[in-house]
């Protein structure tokens, strides 16, 4: 559950849909790859988790729907504050961050242990860069898809409540993007390490960028362009003076954001 802690309450009802979406497509998938020949199997999640085979870091569906629905409970149960980056934490590169509090800790299989022992305080922090993206991905071809606000959300969520990493393949790529991860599949599905330690290396599960994708793939194209269209309306209409105020005095710029 999303608690406000001193952000715009348009940019957060903004979060709030995206959290909305997130628990209503982790339920509709979760259903359905609970299903024997489910066709998510062979599409959204042979493409960004890979299979087992063809990959040898793949994932299977029955892991794939149980993960999906420890994020659901857990995010239905477990607040993180929402606030914006500090000015000491401000950069234009990051979209915004919400690690476990003890982090490393946990696992996707001890979500349980999550749910007990949450202790720590789980915070999402919006960084100036987050505002100017789109809401969410339009185009259907997956292969042109970049960040949006509602992808780096749920990164951010699986980073929280999942335990998921920030990962690059054997040849150093970062895996941010899906041109990343289309190269990565395409390179053999490696095991792919983890970004910042080098000490250990994930599975296609652990990794945040899989999730954000995957789930944005989950939507159909109308269903997209409507989330797409309600959002920016409501940005259009709802972003008072303040928040634009609000969203330059992150970026530290006197450029408009782009909205
Ligand atoms: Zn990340």
């Amino acid at each position: 559950m999303l608690v406000n802690d001193g952000i715009d309450a348009n940019y957060f009802s903004e979060l709030s849909l995206y959290q909305e979406l997130l628990l209503v497509l982790s339920e509709r998938a979760s259903a359905e790859l609970s299903r024997p020949n489910s066709a998510l199997e062979t599409t959204q999640v042979a493409r960004w988790f890979g299979l087992n085979p063809p990959l040898a870091t793949g994932a299977s569906r029955g892991e794939v729907a149980k993960t999906l629905r420890q994020l659901k409970s857990t995010l239905n149960t477990v607040g993180i504050n929402v606030k914006y980056a500090t000015l000491k934490e401000r950069d234009r590169g990051t979209l915004g961050s919400a690690l476990p509090p003890q982090w490393g800790n946990y696992t996707i299989s001890g979500a349980e242990k999550l749910l007990v022992d949450t202790g720590g305080k789980f915070v999402f922090t919006a960084n100036s860069a987050l505002l100017a993206l789109p809401p969410i991905n339009t185009d259907a071809n997956t292969a042109n898809w970049g960040q949006s606000c509602f992808a780096n959300f749920i990164h951010e969520m699986t980073h929280a409540f999942l335990n998921t990493d920030d990962v690059e393949d054997n040849t150093g790529q970062s895996m941010y993007g899906p041109a990343a991860h289309l190269a990565w599949v395409a390179n053999g599905g490696a095991k792919l390490n983890d970004r910042y330690t080098h000490a250990r290396q994930c599975s296609t599960l652990e990794v945040a960028s899989n999730w954000g994708f995957f789930v944005e793939d989950l939507m159909t194209t109308s269903e997209r362009e409507a989330v797409s269209a309600k959002v920016l309306a409501s940005r259009k209409t709802g972003w008072s003076a303040k928040l634009r105020e609000e969203a330059n005095r992150l970026l530290g710029v006197r450029a408009p954001v782009r909205i």
